[in-house]
């Protein structure tokens, strides 16, 4: 019948041979369109995929695995998935934006852009990121990065670079460098106007396609492209018309931001006469693969588009959160029929603290507990991101599924008492307690630890880069203050004599 081990025995980063048993006080299985929770029972791997889910598995296994006090889940499929070393932490206690290096001004344009990190340097935050990503229970990702710190767009090195990295570490990735015709400009204080160029947008696009088809199933799959224009204020008509059409001929996803701020409300009202979703719409550019972060500035009519169009929203209640703001509703989204996915988009990567924190944000912006459920949050964080990808296969654990798994310890102290497991994870509010995480049937991630890279020596490289980035803040902010102007800590320093 196999013998009996503990995850030890399994070597990190590679997929066992034969059948595996892993057997846990928890599992959340999937059955008859819902997850469901089984006590005291067994999962079966083999190979890529997940061969059975049920009590004691009656079938030969080549080892049986006794994880004790875990519940063993679907890993979460992160839409909008950090992938640099977070700059938007520093918006947090720190604005305007403008003032705060988030918007180029006229002054840095003129000089010429650069890129503010080598490109070793970019493939390593990526690398860093994801390690995080599976050390928070995350096994799907869709990177996003800020292009503030970027001379354009991202570039098909870095990506190829990630593909490698992702493939090496084990974490299932939809990549697809983010290209823009057009950036925000501040031309005078508080004063920010769009500033465009074509050319760059299409070859960014072209470079994109290229990329696209060579990585498709790279890595028995685990490899996917999608198409990733930035910010809807920063593409023009005709890179979007030919975005989706290329995405539409491919069976793309493709990720746009829109109705997710103010300052761009403003400049699209003021360049297209209308919302972001109605402006797409009009033209025929909203379609079931298209995936929006992050609705926060969405009207009835912007909602009622993406739910005839099987628009996608992607959900990251903390970055948002953070700044008092939040979805309204997740309640009035799910009732119109709009499929909700969930992204981390900011530091710390954490899915379990992003689905606290919708819960609570969702229940606030209704008033009460009936504004949104445990299940709910939990079902955008596995299936709804599924869903999006159009993959059946991922976000929930059935025979047949990919084996991407997360298992969360629930004997740690701080987790105690124990009312429902999945309740406990939610209400615990980190994914610190991720013990394991397999990703198409490989263990990727054991107890911190991530094949191909030394978190430890990681941390003090990503310290190192974010000095170096902080170093050149002056350069690329408004009237080019020093950095102890530009952000200031919580509370006065002592001065020295
Ligand atoms: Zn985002």
């Amino acid at each position: 019948m196999g013998q009996t081990m503990t995850l030890d025995a399994l070597a990190l980063g590679q997929r066992p041979s034969g059948r595996t048993a892993l057997r846990a006080r928890w599992i959340l299985g999937h059955a008859g369109g819902t997850h469901r929770l089984l006590e005291n029972a067994e999962l079966v791997i083999e190979g890529q995929r997940v061969l059975y889910v049920g009590p004691a598995f009656p079938g030969e296994v080549a080892r049986r695995i006794d994880l004790g006090q875990v519940l063993v889940s679907p890993g979460f499929v992160d839409l909008d998935a950090l992938s640099d070393i977070d700059t938007t932490l520093l918006t947090v206690d720190y604005g305007p934006g403008w003032a705060k290096g988030r918007v180029w001004p006229q002054s840095y344009v003129d000089r010429g852009p650069y890129e503010m990190y080598t490109p070793e340097e970019l493939a390593f935050q990526k690398r860093f990121a994801f390690a995080q990503l599976l050390r928070n229970g995350i096994t799907t990702a869709l990177p996003i990065a800020s292009l503030f710190y970027r001379a354009w767009g991202e570039t098909v090195a870095e990506f190829e670079a990630a593909a490698r990295a992702a493939g090496e570490m084990g974490l299932r990735v939809w990549l697809g460098p983010a290209y823009r015709a057009g950036g925000m400009v501040c031309t005078a204080p508080g004063v920010l106007e769009p500033q465009f160029d074509e050319a760059r947008g299409q070859q960014g696009l072209d470079d994109a396609l290229a990329f696209a088809d060579r990585i498709a199933g790279y890595c028995d799959g685990l490899i996917q492209p999608m198409l990733a224009p930035d910010r809807v204020e920063t593409c023009t008509l005709p890179l979007l018309r030919r975005t989706m059409a290329a995405a539409a001929e491919r069976g793309l996803p493709v990720r746009l931001h829109m109705a997710q701020g103010r300052m761009e409300r403003k400049t699209v009202e003021a360049l297209h006469g209308t919302t972001a979703p109605r402006w797409l719409a009009t033209h025929g550019l909203l379609h079931d693969r298209l995936i929006a972060p992050h609705a926060v500035e969405a009207t009835d009519d912007d909602l009622r588009l993406y739910a005839d169009h099987g628009v996608t929203i992607a959900h990251c209640p903390l970055v948002y959160a953070r700044d008092g703001e939040m979805l309204r509703s997740f309640r009035k989204c799910r009732d119109m029929g709009i499929r909700i996915g969930m992204g981390t988009d900011t530091a710390p990567p954490d899915m379990v603290l992003n689905m606290v924190i919708g819960l609570m944000m969702g229940r606030a912006a209704e008033g009460g507990a009936a504004g949104l459920t445990t299940a709910e949050i939990f079902d955008a964080a596995t299936i709804g991101g599924a869903d999006a990808l159009g993959r059946a296969d991922l976000g929930r654990l059935a025979p047949g599924c990919l084996a991407d798994i997360a298992i969360f310890d629930l004997s740690d102290p701080g987790f105690a008492p124990t009312i429902d497991p999945v309740q406990t994870l939610v209400f615990g509010a980190t994914g610190r307690v991720t013990r394991a995480v397999f990703v198409d049937g490989r263990l990727s991630m054991r107890d911190g630890k991530v094949a191909g890279i030394d978190m430890e020596a990681a941390r003090d490289q990503v310290q190192r880069q974010f000095e170096g980035l902080l170093a050149k803040y002056p350069d690329r902010t408004w009237g080019h203050p020093a950095v102890t102007d530009l952000f200031p800590p919580t509370y006065p320093p002592v001065m020295a004599d």
